[in-house]
C-alpha cells in the first residue's frame, strides 16, 4: 500500500488534496482559472508582493492579532488552558479580510476592475467591500434572500462601502444559490472581472490560495504560544463553514505531530436530514461547485437542505483539504448544535466579555467538552474567527426570544 500523500506539501498541480480537490468547471472558466494559477504562483514569488500585502495587513487590517489568554472560561471548565486567537479584532470583525486583501493584490496584478463575490453571514461580502472600496474596484455581491434577511447589517454595511448586493431568490436563498450566481456572473463577466471566492472551497486554485493568505493566522498563533507556554499546543480547534479560519490556524502546525486539530461543523437540530450542514455526520463524497469533497446529497447525488443558526456555517460541502486531512487522520472533525453553540456564546460572553460571532460559538462549543476532557496539563488554542456584532439580533431573538430589532 503507497503511503497517504505528505499533508503539508498538497495540494498538487491541478488542485488535488489526495482524492479531494481538482478543477471541475465549465470549460469557459478554464483560461481564468489557469491564469489565475500562474499570476498567484508568481506573486507569491514576488518580494514585493508579500511586502505590499504584510504592510497592508499590518498598517490597514490590524495585524498581529492577540492571543488572549482565557483565563475565567479556563477556570469555569476546569481542564485544559485555553488561548483565543483574535480573528474578531481585525478590521471588518472576522477573518476573511485576510483572504480578500491578498486577493484584491491579485486581481490589480491580473489587470481586473471589477471584482464579484459571494457572501453567507455578510462578512466575506463587508470584506471584499471594503477592499473594492480601498482600492477602487467597482464590487457585486451576491447574497440569498434568506441570508439577507438574516443578517441585515452586513447589507446595510456593503451598501455604504458602495457595493451592489444583489438578492438571490433560487432555491434555499442561502449561500450554495449566491454561489451558482457569482459562477454564472464570473462565466458571463471573466475578461474584466475576478471572483473572489470567500472559503477554502471551489475550483483549483482557490482552495490553495484562500488557505495560504490566512495561515497567517497559525504562523502568529505559533510564535505566541511559545512566546507564552514555552512550548506547542495540544489541540487546536476551530469552526468549520467552508474550512478557510481552520485551515488557516492548522496548516502551519500540520508538520507538528504532538499538535492534534479538531474542526467543529454546525449540527443545527440535530443530525437528521436537511436539519444541519456537518458534512462529515452523514455527508458522502461528491462534487459541489468545482471541487471533489464531502458533501450532503441524497441518494440520487441531489443536494440536500441545510439548516445552522450561524448563516456562515450553512453551506453544503466542506472545503477538500479538511476532507484529506480527516480521511489520513491528521484531524478530526465533530459537530455542535445550535444550542450547544447559543449556550457557548453566553458562556464566553459572560465570562470573557468577549461576545463571538454564532459560527466561532461552534468552535467554543467545541472548546467545551474537549477542555475537561484533556484535564488541566491540556493546552487548548482556539480560533476566535470572528465577532458577533452582526449577530445581535438573531441571538436576543434565540437567547430572549423576542424581536429586539424591528
Ligand atoms: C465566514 C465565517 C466562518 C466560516 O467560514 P470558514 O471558511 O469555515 O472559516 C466562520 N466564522 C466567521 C466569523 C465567519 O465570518
Amino acid at each position: 500500500m503507497s503511503s497517504p500523500p505528505d499533508p503539508t506539501t498538497l495540494p498538487d498541480a491541478r488542485g488535488h488534496f489526495g482524492t479531494y480537490g481538482g478543477m471541475f468547471v465549465p470549460e469557459t472558466l478554464m483560461a481564468a482559472l489557469e491564469e489565475l494559477t500562474h499570476e498567484y504562483e508568481r506573486a507569491k514569488a514576488d518580494p514585493a508582493f508579500r511586502a505590499e500585502l504584510d504592510a497592508l495587513l499590518r498598517d490597514y487590517v490590524g495585524r498581529p492579532t492577540p492571543l488572549t489568554f482565557a483565563e475565567r472560561w479556563t477556570e469555569a471548565l476546569g481542564g485544559a488552558k485555553i488561548y483565543l486567537k483574535r480573528e474578531d479584532l481585525l478590521h471588518t470583525g472576522a477573518h476573511k479580510i485576510n483572504n480578500a486583501m491578498g486577493q484584491i493584490l491579485l486581481a490589480k496584478r491580473l489587470g481586473k476592475s471589477r471584482i464579484i463575490a459571494e457572501t453567507g453571514a455578510g462578512q466575506h461580502g463587508v470584506a471584499t467591500a471594503t477592499v473594492c472600496a480601498r482600492f477602487g474596484f467597482d464590487c457585486t455581491i451576491y447574497m440569498g434572500e434568506v441570508d439577507m434577511a438574516r443578517q441585515a447589517l452586513n447589507v446595510a454595511r456593503m451598501r455604504f462601502l458602495g457595493a451592489e448586493v444583489k438578492a438571490v431568490t433560487a432555491g434555499q436563498r442561502t449561500l450554495k444559490e449566491a454561489v451558482n450566481e457569482a459562477m454564472r456572473d464570473w462565466v458571463t463577466n471573466v475578461r474584466g472581472t475576478h471572483y473572489i471566492l470567500g472559503s477554502a472551497l471551489g475550483s483549483h486554485p482557490f482552495p490553495m490560495m484562500v488557505r495560504d493568505f490566512h495561515r497567517v493566522i497559525g504562523e502568529e498563533a505559533r510564535s505566541q504560544i511559545l512566546e507564552k507556554e514555552g512550548r506547542l499546543p495540544d489541540y487546536l480547534v476551530a469552526c468549520v463553514g467552508g474550512g478557510s479560519n481552520a485551515i488557516g490556524l492548522f496548516h502551519p502546525f500540520l508538520a507538528d505531530g504532538s499538535v492534534k486539530m479538531l474542526g467543529v461543523e454546525a449540527g443545527g437540530h440535530g443530525i437528521k436530514r436537511g436539519e444541519h450542514a456537518a458534512r462529515f455526520q452523514g455527508g458522502k463524497l461528491g462534487v459541489l461547485q468545482g471541487t471533489k469533497t464531502w458533501l450532503l446529497a441524497d441518494a440520487d447525488g441531489q443536494i440536500e437542505l441545510t439548516h445552522s443558526v450561524s448563516a456562515g456555517l450553512d453551506y453544503a460541502a466542506v472545503g477538500p483539504e479538511h476532507a484529506h486531512l480527516k480521511e489520513v487522520g491528521r484531524a478530526d472533525y465533530t459537530y455542535a448544535t445550535d444550542a450547544e453553540a447559543l449556550e457557548a456564546f453566553q458562556q464566553v460572553s459572560q465570562l470573557e466579555g468577549i461576545i463571538p460571532a454564532l459560527e466561532t460559538a461552534h468552535g467554543l462549543a467545541g472548546v467545551r467538552k474537549l477542555a475537561p476532557e484533556l484535564g488541566a496539563d491540556g493546552l487548548i488554542i482556539c480560533n476566535c474567527s470572528g465577532r458577533g456584532d452582526k449577530d445581535v439580533a438573531q441571538a436576543a431573538k434565540a437567547i430572549f426570544g423576542e424581536e429586539v430589532f424591528g
